[in-house]
């Protein structure tokens, strides 16, 4: 059993000010050789939530140097309407990073959306090209979540090196990725689901627990092994004593007692993900850099490392 106070709370905040420091140098840098990194945001509707993920992310990149171009288009833009969008996204130079927000109306086909943009220029990291190169181990733009989750364990384990990790959760946007990310890290993993035998049993053999299943508070002490890391993904709104409130999918205080290193809910994986697509548009710009050398300057632009 743990003093919680010898517990270490994984700063996410903290965590994605540094990301966010070196994508200002990164971004100046580039500037210097005619290189203005810029992203698009495509917003179809007018769901709240999106529109706040949105508000965000245009923030971020403001404030990062990164040049924002905002699409706000109406609940019944049609599908075709949307891929012109993309298709004029693709072809400009000036355009270096493009994010459609998720969810769409249910009258366009997401798989279709996301295919349509440029592997380039997929700085969700979500079309078949990237998700493909991610699996081979190949230098391609990675989701922004599981990516921030990396950023967390390096920082709290340096080396992955060996380490039983299990990711909870098999979603295209964060289990899957996640596995492949520790795979790449050399983590021996184990991927539970919905339909796992034993899942609590399995969990509590990891040194690296990933939560991303978006159930409140599902994995508590009895899931989790003395000493373990834990990187909570899940953001589940709940009504508690009148009031509501964000929780993960770790119960927090009960964990506290087992675990080495935990992140919060607010505050702790959340951050990072908007700070790691900053940093994409950053790589995207640079992985563009051959396509886009039309003097010798940018030619010359040299890769900027973001650790
Ligand atoms: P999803 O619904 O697409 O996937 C959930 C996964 O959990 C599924 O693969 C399912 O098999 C698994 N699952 C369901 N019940 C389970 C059980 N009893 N045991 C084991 N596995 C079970 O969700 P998602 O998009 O991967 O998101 C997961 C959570 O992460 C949500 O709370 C979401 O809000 C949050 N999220 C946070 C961020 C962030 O930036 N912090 C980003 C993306 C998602």
């Amino acid at each position: 059993m743990n003093s919680p106070s010898s517990v270490t709370i994984i700063d996410g905040k903290a965590a994605a000010a540094r990301v966010l420091n070196d994508v200002r140098d990164a971004v100046s840098a580039l500037k210097e050789y005619d290189l203005h990194p810029a992203l698009a945001v495509v917003l179809v509707g007018h769901d709240p939530a999106s529109q706040v993920y949105v508000r965000n992310k245009v923030l971020r990149a403001e404030e990062t140097g990164i040049r924002s171009v905002e699409h706000k288009l109406t609940v019944d833009t049609t599908e075709a309407e949307l891929l012109d969008l993309i298709a004029g996204l693709n072809a400009d130079p000036a355009i270096n990073g493009i994010l459609v927000q998720l969810p769409l109306p249910a009258h366009i086909d997401e798989n279709r959306v996301l295919q349509a943009i440029d592997p380039l220029k997929d700085v969700d990291g979500f079309h078949s090209e990237n998700v493909g190169g991610l699996s081979q181990g190949r230098d391609v733009l990675t989701p922004c979540t599981p990516s921030g989750c990396m950023h967390l364990l390096h920082d709290t384990l340096g080396d992955l090196n060996g380490k039983h990790a299990v990711v909870v959760g098999r979603s295209n946007i964060v289990g899957k990725p996640m596995a492949a990310l520790l795979l790449q890290a050399n983590c021996t993993v184990t991927v539970l689901h919905s339909r796992s035998v034993n899942a609590r049993e399995l969990c509590r053999q990891a040194d690296i627990v990933v939560a991303a299943v978006g159930r409140p508070r599902m994995l508590d002490a009895s899931w989790l092994k003395p000493g373990s890391v834990v990187i909570d993904v899940g953001i589940n709104r709940i009504d508690e004593g009148g009031k509501t409130r964000l929780v993960g999918d770790v119960d927090f205080d009960s964990a506290l007692s087992v675990v080495s290193a935990i992140t919060p809910v607010p505050g702790g994986v959340g951050p990072m993900t908007i700070a790691l697509l900053m940093k994409n548009t950053v790589s995207a710009t640079q992985l563009q850099q051959p396509a886009l050398s039309t003097h010798s300057t940018r030619a010359e632009a040299p890769c900027l490392s973001i650790s």
